[in-house]
């Protein structure tokens, strides 16, 4: 095992690996920057370096500073969290061309998987069910109206570059194809410095299932299970949990086996992700996969009983994970905390946590980087805690949450707790009923 790693990130994930390192006895190493110095990650590594400026990219996105911090503090490994460059391939490269473990797959697996149209042609070529739609990117507006028109509309617009829910339009009609097309590509280009779309069919009030798979540098890939991700707003996750209330046993099955199949085929190592998209008729497509450990991968920690951080330092240093098939026990749910005001159009809100309780007891885990006097900066994502509630069942799972979140106290800013309290007292969302298109008609505020 290593002696000393770096951890590329920040916020809540930063001490999640943190958390596992010391209870492992590796050392960590935090960067930081300069927004960022009264964060609890810095305060409980082992050491910490300054980055840079708040901004991103002089700072988390930047590869020399953070390849210099692990030089200057002789650390083995760099462990990349989740967002910044946790799925850029140069990264990946130039931390082992600079003589460090990057812990998470290579280059050419991220490259495999990373572009959305790729990654649908390699599951393809795999024999995975994708969803209908163009072979690779745009490039000719002729071709793309003929596969709009083959598959029928309505179709989905999306960036191959694409992520957190940003670079995707639907167009219901023809006539609006060609000028839809121009401005995806104008504004993915803009967003994601790659003008690079796709279409795909839209698939009507789909769930959104994914599966957690786990490979390690011996040939074996796994999967544990599948997490339900459909509470979502404007194809942002807000809600997860574990199992999905409508998967069953034969379904689980299948889409573990695809899932394990497509990574397999890429000889994929480490934690990963595959997304699928399940229709009414229970098909279910292939969508994207994440080559990095998931904000929600506690759901699936808590009912599969493995710690997965320290199975992704484990597979780095070379270890072997068990073949096993996982059962999964009991039922968790995971709530994203957001520094957001559902008020408001879920705007924002950056500023002071005048005061802060967290909830505790049987069967409840928060999962935050903050505290009471924290200050939540602006330039980052709004997530300022996961609470995550498990139960032997779904129904105890959301009393306990419930419960948990009627405890959560944060003020001087405000948060999404509120549209939570509210869900776990919904009868659509306690009967299980619902699909990615649920918060549309939902109204927190009457319940
Ligand atoms: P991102 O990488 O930005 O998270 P995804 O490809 O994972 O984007 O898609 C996010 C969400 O967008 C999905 O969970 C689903 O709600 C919706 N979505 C994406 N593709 C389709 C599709 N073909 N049909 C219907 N909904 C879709």
């Amino acid at each position: 095992m290593f002696k000393k790693i770096l951890i590329a990130n920040r916020g809540e994930i930063a001490l999640r690996i943190i958390r596992t390192c010391r209870e492992m006895g590796v050392k960590t190493v935090a960067v930081y920057s300069e927004a960022d110095k009264h964060s609890l990650h810095v305060r409980f590594a082992d050491e910490a370096v300054c980055i840079g400026p708040p901004p991103g990219r002089e700072s988390y996105l930047n590869i020399p500073r953070i390849i210099s911090a692990a030089y200057l503090t002789g650390a083995e490994a760099i462990h990349p969290g989740y967002g910044f460059l946790a799925e850029n391939a140069e990264f990946s490269d130039i931390c082992t061309a600079s003589g460090f473990v990057f812990i998470g797959p290579d280059p050419a697996m991220i490259e495999a998987m990373g572009d959305k149209a790729r990654a649908k042609e390699t599951m393809k070529a795999a024999g995975v069910p994708v969803v209908m739609g163009s072979e690779g990117i745009i490039t000719n507006i002729e071709d793309a109206k003929a596969v709009a028109n083959e598959i029928g509309f309505p179709v989905i617009i999306k960036a191959v570059a694409g992520g957190g829910g940003r670079g995707m339009r639907i167009v219901h009609e023809a006539a609006d194809l060609e000028q839809q097309i121009q401005t995806a590509q104008t504004e993915a280009l803009t967003a994601f410095n790659n003008a690079g779309v796709y279409i795909e069919k839209y698939i009507d009030r789909p769930r959104h299932i994914e599966i957690q798979i786990f490979g390690d540098n011996h040939g074996t890939v796994v999967h544990y299970g599948e997490r339900e991700c459909s509470i979502q707003r404007r194809h942002q996750k807000l809600l997860e949990e574990s199992p999905s209330p409508v998967v069953t046993e034969a379904i689980r099955t299948a889409m573990g086996a695809a899932a394990v199949k497509g990574a397999a085929s890429v000889g994929y190592s480490g934690a990963g992700t595959i997304e699928f998209l399940l229709d009414k008729d229970s098909k279910f497509y292939f969508m994207e996969m994440n080559t990095r450990i998931q904000v929600e991968h506690c759901v699936t920690e808590q009912v599969i009983g493995i710690d997965l951080i320290r199975q992704q330092l484990h597979v780095a240093a070379g270890g072997k994970i068990a073949k096993k098939p996982q059962r999964l026990e009991g039922h968790a749910i995971e709530c994203r905390i957001n520094a957001e005001d559902p008020m408001k159009d879920f705007r924002p809100s950056p500023g002071v946590i005048t005061s802060f309780h967290a909830p505790g007891g049987y069967g409840v885990r928060l999962d935050s980087h903050v505290y009471s006097g924290y200050t939540i900066p602006p330039y980052y994502d709004s997530m300022i805690a996961k609470l995550i509630a498990f139960g032997s069942n779904r129904e105890e799972a959301i009393d306990r949450m419930r419960s948990a979140l009627d405890e959560m106290i944060v003020e001087g800013v405000a948060t999404t707790i509120p549209f939570h309290r509210a869900l776990m007292r919904d009868k659509r969302f306690r009967d299980g009923d619902f699909d990615t298109h649920f918060l549309e008609t939902f109204d927190w505020k009457t319940v």
